[in-house]
């Protein structure tokens, strides 16, 4: 069956991309164990795709389908928890944590419980399944390894050992979530998210009969106010009176992309215990792949494997004696886990091959670039790198060192390097055509390497203090 609202499709329920059937699965929390990589397995094995892809919010999905997911396969994947029973919820149990929950040495709370508990109220839950399928909470522990900056619907951020910081997602789509002004106890949380949940149902109802799109939550606050929104939440809470509901906008994030500091070997809080954090180029994730680090994980660590929002993953529980042969084995997949690799932050949308919207073919662009890269440069800092077929920014919302913008109506792309459009040949308006991409990021990367004060200066800060005529030399390849 075709996904009824085809932009965010679910299993059950897949959405028409130009390159095939698009379907999703959603991993409540990003955690995965060994029978659900099995299962991950039967289904590349019946699809007879080459790989499955880790999204941006630490789902899976899969691109280029020609059929509906066969019924057996389906079956198997509810049995171990991939899917949910209950075809009308099964869009919406978008839960994302913080990847290193529990095992992260600074974390305040372990936010794993609270989402088991969100989880259940949504599966037990059919009447919710009129909700948006993009609806997504995180929980975040406070921790090293945060996910605040994500742009969940919903964010509870642990601010003490006790407390947490009620975010919503109200600014422009795609961006973070912002803090309202509530504290929360543990106790208060899944209350306080069911009462959102609850009012944001009755919203959708009042107000999006006539819709053409399912309305998403920032819709619902904005038809009743923020301050509106609160009142309402109130009177489903049915607690004491105190969710007065304040945009207290902050400052947007710093320049730069995501986290990298969940890739390679960290220690746990378990002080006798490590984690790996694997890149996954593009989030690509192939047959071979799957196997190997159900093996791995099943063999040297608890047989859990994290996905991250950043299309990576995490090994944890690992024991000190074991990190030297688990790294060994995990580059013998053709895997890589050091930030410094130009795949480690290199993110890229759908593109032309995949989305009506793209002007470039950005994922093979993208991995064009990286093996570039890769032969030619040893970065000694992680780059981040942004290919987007459009405007839209799907793959990524906060800014890149270097983004690469395709143009409407042309095979070329726009540079923007370090916030600022890069000039591109003599002349000032001309664009770049893909092939001559690495060409032109390799030239930034040398001046970088060649010209920066020291090493401890960043490409953004580099960049920043160049003079229009320097980056046009820098950049100038024709
Ligand atoms: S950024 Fe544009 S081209 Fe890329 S997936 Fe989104 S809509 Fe499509």
């Amino acid at each position: 069956m075709i996904a009824e609202h085809a932009i965010c499709p679910d299993i059950y329920h897949p959405a028409v991309a130009r390159d095939g059937l698009l379907t999703r699965l959603r991993i409540p929390g990003g955690v995965l164990n060994v029978a659900q990589c099995m299962a991950i397995e039967q289904l590349l094995a019946a699809t007879s795709l080459d790989y499955i892809q880790v999204t941006n919010r630490a789902n899976l999905q899969l691109r280029a389908l020609t059929e509906d997911i066969d019924k057996e396969v389906l079956t198997a994947l509810t049995n171990c928890g991939l899917a949910s029973s209950d075809r009308a919820v099964d869009g919406i149990r978008n839960i994302m944590l913080s990847p290193t929950a529990g095992i992260d040495p600074q974390e305040l709370i372990d936010v794993r419980p609270l989402a088991t508990a969100w989880h259940d109220y949504l599966t037990d839950r059919p009447e919710l399944g009129i909700l948006s399928t993009k609806f997504s909470v995180g929980f975040d522990g406070g921790g090293s390894v945060g996910i605040v900056d994500r742009p969940n619907d919903i964010t509870l951020l642990a601010v003490n050992n006790r407390e947490f910081e009620l975010y919503l997602g109200i600014g422009a789509s795609g961006s973070a979530p912002l803090q309202v002004g509530i504290r929360l106890g543990v106790d208060e949380c899944l209350p306080i998210l069911a009462a959102i949940a609850q009012t944001y149902r009755q919203g959708i109802e009042l107000f999006g009969r006539d819709s053409r799109r399912k309305l998403r939550l920032r819709d619902v606050i904005y038809h009743w106010s923020l301050t509106g929104f609160g009142e309402m939440v109130q009177r489903e809470f049915k607690g004491s009176s105190r969710f007065i509901f304040k945009n207290l906008d902050r400052e947007s994030s710093e320049l730069g992309v995501g986290s990298w500091e969940h890739l390679g070997v960290h220690q746990q809080r378990q002080s006798d215990r490590y984690y790996l954090g694997i890149v996954l180029p593009l989030g690509r994730w192939n047959k071979p792949q799957v196997k190997g680090l159900g093996e791995i994980a099943d063999r040297y660590g608890s047989g859990a494997i994290r996905l991250t929002p950043w299309q990576n993953i995490i090994l944890p529980d690992l024991k000190l004696a074991d990190l030297e042969r688990v790294q060994s084995l995990v580059t013998k997949l053709g895997l890589i886990h050091t930030a410094n690799h130009p795949s480690s932050l290199l993110r890229a949308c759908a593109g032309s091959s995949g989305c009506q919207f793209g002007a470039t073919d950005t994922q093979q662009d993208a991995i064009d670039l990286s093996n570039y890269i890769a032969a030619n440069f040893t970065l000694d800092r992680p780059l981040s790198i942004h290919f987007s077929g459009c405007d839209k920014s799907c793959a990524q919302h906060d800014r890149a060192d270097i983004t690469l913008w395709g143009v409407e109506g042309q095979n070329c792309y726009r540079l923007e390097i370090a916030g600022a459009t890069a000039e591109f040949g003599e002349d000032p308006a001309a664009l770049c055509p893909p092939d001559r991409v690495p060409i032109s990021i390799g030239k930034a990367i040398d001046a970088y390497h060649y010209q920066r004060l020291n090493p401890q200066e960043s490409f953004q800060a580099f960049i920043t203090r160049q003079s229009p005529a320097q980056l046009h030399q820098i950049f100038n390849v024709v």
